[in-house]
């Protein structure tokens, strides 16, 4: 038995003061008033957080941990000169084996030399297939010999790209990381990493949105016991059909990594000006773009009959209208989700909260782009201000939960996104938001009796504030203790 110490503890939507938790292997024995300790002080081993708070660990609803680890691992963001990144790159070919070299987060805006890199610039670096990612994910540069590999892939899209100097746009950059997956070697370097940041921040279960390939890497990752963290994954653009043949369902798995459901686009991205909205916009002055296959609704409906969770990324308020549409043609609203909803139409936010549907919210993109001469405004002009309506999504009853979509993958960012909405009146009070990071995220997988609360029989899952709850001390994730700070 341990027993847990803490100046106070986050239980049934409040801090309480003088108890203590007890747990026991990786389970919640009880919650206990301290005068009630007794014997147990002297055959238990206690953990003395002191000042700090303990809440329910972490649940992010909605992120790309490998996506993240990937985009770390050979990231180029902080180099403030050319001539750094090009040190950098060679000495990450000699170290490092790699069919392609591929680096991202590059932010030419920030070095001396403001330009692109061409395709000439780094055939002087190696003759090695390089390709660099700008921080936009949206354009990328490659060198002579990654251009030749490119060509044997059939993927080159003369549209979108200038051979010359070795600039592809959208459709390349945007996909690198399939089109040459990375070594078991680096996704295994960047899984770490990434991990590792993630508990760091509090984070103590994950709804992974990603590729049958790295659904099969975690499994890969558990079998050798390096799964520290918990997983319920999300197949991108995942077929029923294959679940129906073997009869999986949602939620098959054991308690650190389990099978979740699928993954769909409806729309883009603001930013990318690909959102779907009712009225032209952005710098193209166009609509945006519907993303769902043609028989989308054949496919939710057969996820329905297969008990097959669904989630669908909708952001502009047409897309939000259409998928709410679908998912009421399907008579089964319990087993969608929809991801982000940040523009929904006030008949939408009514319909959702009739229907039930889950709703996974980024409150940080409220504080990333959602504030005033921010890039909402800049694309959308005065309808801005109807993003991300955190108050009036829950006083309408809405079922959401948040997520960080891993920009950053920091609770306690989104946390402070939520309370300080740039648009006061839909901020959230503290608990409120703490609840929306933790209790409501168990119930998007059917987990509330398993995750997201401190009471008896509940998995040892912690988040430990520092004083002033701004900083994480540590995270504890089914009673294993790993501490910061
Ligand atoms: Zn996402």
């Amino acid at each position: 038995m341990k027993i847990l110490k803490a100046s106070k503890i986050f239980q049934h939507g409040k801090f309480i003061e003088n108890h203590v938790i007890l747990i026991y292997r990786d389970v919640i024995e009880d919650v206990i008033p301290c005068s009630e300790l007794g014997y147990l002080t002297q055959i238990s081993e206690v953990v003395d957080f002191g000042e700090c708070s303990i809440i329910p660990g972490f649940i992010d609803t909605h992120t790309h941990m490998i996506g993240y680890g990937l985009d770390q691992h050979m990231n180029l963001s902080n180099f403030e000169s050319f001539e750094e990144v090009k040190e950098y790159i060679s000495e990450t070919i000699k170290k490092h084996k790699a069919e392609v070299y591929i680096f991202t987060n590059f932010d030419e805006s920030k070095w001396k030399r403001k330009t692109i890199p061409s395709k000439d610039d780094l055939d002087k670096i190696s003759k090695k297939p390089i390709f660099l990612r700008r921080i936009c994910g949206h354009i990328g540069v490659g060198n002579s010999s990654f251009i030749d590999l490119l060509g044997k892939t059939n993927q080159i899209n003369p549209g979108k790209c200038d051979l010359m100097n070795g600039i592809f746009w959208e459709d390349i950059p945007l996909n690198i990381h399939s089109l040459f997956p990375p070594s078991r070697e680096v996704l295994e370097d960047a899984f770490l990493e990434a991990q590792d940041t993630f508990i760091k921040n509090g984070i103590t279960t994950i709804h992974e949105i990603g590729s049958t390939n790295n659904f099969r890497f975690f499994q890969h990752m558990m079998r050798h016991k390096k799964l520290k963290i918990r997983v319920r994954y999300y197949i991108s653009n995942g077929v029923p059909e294959y679940f129906d043949k073997i009869g999986l369902e949602s939620g098959f798995g054991n308690s650190f990594l389990k099978l979740q459901g699928l993954k769909f686009f409806a729309d883009g991205s603001v930013g990318g000006e690909s959102a779907l909205f009712s009225f032209p916009y952005g710098i193209k002055k166009g609509q945006g773009l519907w993303l769902l296959p043609e028989n989308a609704l054949t496919i939710y409906k057969r996820a329905s009959e297969t008990n097959l969770q669904v989630a669908t990324h909708s952001i502009g308020n047409l897309a939000i209208k259409r998928v709410l549409d679908i998912i009421e043609s399907t008579k089964d609203y319990d087993l969608f989700r929809i991801e982000h909803f940040e523009f929904p139409d006030a008949e939408d936010v009514e319909r959702a909260s009739k229907m039930e549907v889950k709703i996974s919210i980024q409150p940080n993109f409220a504080l990333n782009w959602g504030t005033k001469g921010g890039m909402y405004q800049s694309k959308l002009g005065d309808f801005y201000i109807n993003n991300n309506p955190l108050r009036i999504l829950k006083d309408k009853g809405i079922k959401f939960a948040f997520g960080s979509d891993a920009m950053p993958p920091s609770p306690l960012y989104g946390i402070q996104a939520a309370t300080e909405h740039p648009i006061p009146e839909y901020s959230l009070d503290l608990s409120e938001a703490i609840v929306r990071y933790t209790e409501w995220g168990s119930a998007f997988t059917n987990e509330c009796n398993f995750l997201g609360k401190i009471e008896p029989g509940l998995a040892a899952d912690f988040t430990v504030l520092e004083p002033g709850l701004k900083s994480v001390k540590a995270t504890i994730i089914g009673g294993e203790i790993f501490e910061y700070g």
